[in-house]
């Protein structure tokens, strides 16, 4: 029998449901069973090529269409993917093995509000008047025509709206890859979009891996490429965009600094700790996976770490009661399971965790090791899964060095019940995204996004709508034109 998150066929183009099986079989695997619940076809250059031409040839009419008509079509959507929230949720969880509990809580939800928001800001994206005497100049926010999106595997509905919304609210179409690991929940997207009204063409979603992407990012049509996935695929997509001179939005990795000083409320502390480490099993690029603790507060913050921990129910993510999943995929595990390897051999203290679970699917324990160096490969390397690593510190400037220590720049957070000292420090962290006494918050109205290796723009906000638009500028004389001859 067919599995219920088996779609029902791999893309979707020009407003419906498509099937090429001559591409490369993409088999997806429940990673909390191990076993394969559906199969998608990557796409081949036919199928990219008719999602190009469509997506191109579609813009045209949407980009002339008003805003507030615009909105009106993502907020419906948005009223849609409320409604069928616990169905949505449920084939988040077969395409991640994120817990229910989380996903009916932070994925269609999270993708309904940016579609509430850019559909809610699209009516009201206009120029400016620029006085100069009798002259003047007015500006107008175009669309930038074509955009590409491609997402990675933690977040798949999340991703497909936080680039969909802002793209189709300022007037452009396009054409989403999901991650070959998650590829069903943006075909869901897709779908609702064009239930709500979408005209046919703007939002394509097709499947396939790196080297689809590649195709899209080099098209000579697509005007703006936004990618979330890892640093060393954002330097080759960036480059590639480069050489046809198209914008972008990169958002990538993460090694990011949680510190906490010892006048912090240990509780919340820890909670942070957890939040920004834990939820997703540890899946999420914003990640404090850095814990920074002052001396004083450090044995009362791991022995209260260590029993929270201890609490958390590993099981069926289907399961409501259960709220720590498995990795992704195989891979993925053995790649924590790697790392927590090194994080032994390297003298990290093991507090809790650190092993495979003992049960079907990739679990891994949520794990965490004190006694952490800066020069340890777990405090490097972003590891994306369950694994904090808690170093110690002495002062407020030798944290902020250390913290800054990093080609990173995703996020940062501060605990301390001193809030001078919590913007003086935040003031000086490299770091897109931060947090005060809390960690992870990523409301839709808040520019999300990371400085040096973690990527450039922001998305969410409305920062985004400079990252999917263009202003075209307009002088207007009013008297003769003087000229030299
Ligand atoms: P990858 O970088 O491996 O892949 C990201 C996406 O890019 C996938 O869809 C992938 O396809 C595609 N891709 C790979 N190579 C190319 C290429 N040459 N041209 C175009 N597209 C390509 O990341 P993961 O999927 O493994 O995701 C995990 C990473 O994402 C982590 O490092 C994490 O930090 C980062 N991330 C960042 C977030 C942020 O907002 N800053 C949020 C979430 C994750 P395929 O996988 O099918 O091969």
């Amino acid at each position: 029998m067919t599995h219920p998150a088996q779609p029902k066929a791999s893309h979707f183009i020009n407003g419906a449901y498509v099937e090429d099986t001559a591409g490369t079989p993409i088999p997806v695997i429940y990673a909390a069973t191990g076993e394969q619940i559906a199969t998608v076809y990557a796409a081949t250059p036919a199928i990219v090529e008719k999602a190009l031409s469509t997506a191109k040839e579609a813009q045209k009419a949407w980009g002339k269409m008003t805003g507030t008509e615009r909105g009106r079509i993502l907020r419906r959507a948005a009223d849609i993917m409320r409604e069928r929230n616990h169905e949505l949720s449920v084939l988040e969880t077969y395409d991640t093995g994120k817990p229910l509990q989380e996903t009916l809580v932070a994925d269609a939800t999270s993708g309904a509000d940016a579609l509430e928001y850019f559909g809610g800001l699209a009516g009201s994206l206009t120029g400016e008047h620029i006085p100069m005497g009798r002259d003047w100049v007015y500006t107008v926010r175009e669309a930038l025509g074509l955009c590409v999106g491609i997402g990675a595997w933690n977040y798949p509905t999340q991703i497909a709206c936080w680039k969909g919304a802002p793209a189709l609210a300022c007037g452009n179409s396009m054409v989403f890859k999901p991650s070959e690991t998650t590829p069903l929940c943006a075909l869901k997207v897709a779908e609702i979009l064009h239930e709500a009204g979408l005209p046919a063409g703007l939002y394509n979603v097709i499947q396939g891996m790196g080297d689809v992407g590649a195709a899209l990012v080099t098209d000579p049509r697509v005007d703006k490429v936004s990618l979330t996935g890892s640093v060393p695929t954002g330097k080759k997509v960036y480059a590639a965009a480069a050489a046809g001179m198209k914008h972008v939005t990169m958002e990538l990795g993460g090694k990011s600094p949680l510190i906490i000083f010892d006048d912090a409320d240990v509780e919340n502390a820890v909670g942070g700790a957890i939040n920004g480490n834990f939820y997703s099993s540890g899946q999420v690029c914003s990640n404090g996976t850095r814990v920074f603790v002052q001396k004083g507060i450090k044995e009362k913050f791991l022995a209260r770490l260590a029993e929270r921990t201890g609490a958390a129910v590993l099981g069926d993510p289907q399961d409501e009661a259960t709220n720590f999943g498995p990795m992704v995929t195989e891979n993925q595990m053995n790649i924590v399971l790697g790392y927590i390897e090194k994080g032994k051999e390297e003298g990290a203290r093991l507090i809790c965790g650190g092993k495979r679970a003992d049960m079907d699917g990739f679990f891994v324990e949520p794990t965490v090791f004190a006694d952490v160096t800066d020069d340890m490969t777990i405090a490097r390397e972003e590891i994306f899964g369950p694994v904090m690593s808690v170093l110690d510190f002495d002062t407020e400037e030798e944290v902020i060095a250390r913290a800054n220590d990093t080609e990173f720049g995703l996020s940062a957070g501060v605990f301390t019940n001193d809030f001078s000292r919590a913007h003086r420090v935040i003031a000086q962290l490299e770091a897109g995204s931060c947090f005060i006494n809390s960690y992870n918050d990523a409301p839709v109205e808040a520019p999300f996004g990371g400085v040096k290796a973690s990527g450039v723009g922001r998305e969410n906000s409305k920062e985004a709508i400079k990252h999917f638009s263009q202003v075209k500028s307009v002088y207007v004389r009013m008297g003769d034109v003087e000229a030299a001859f």
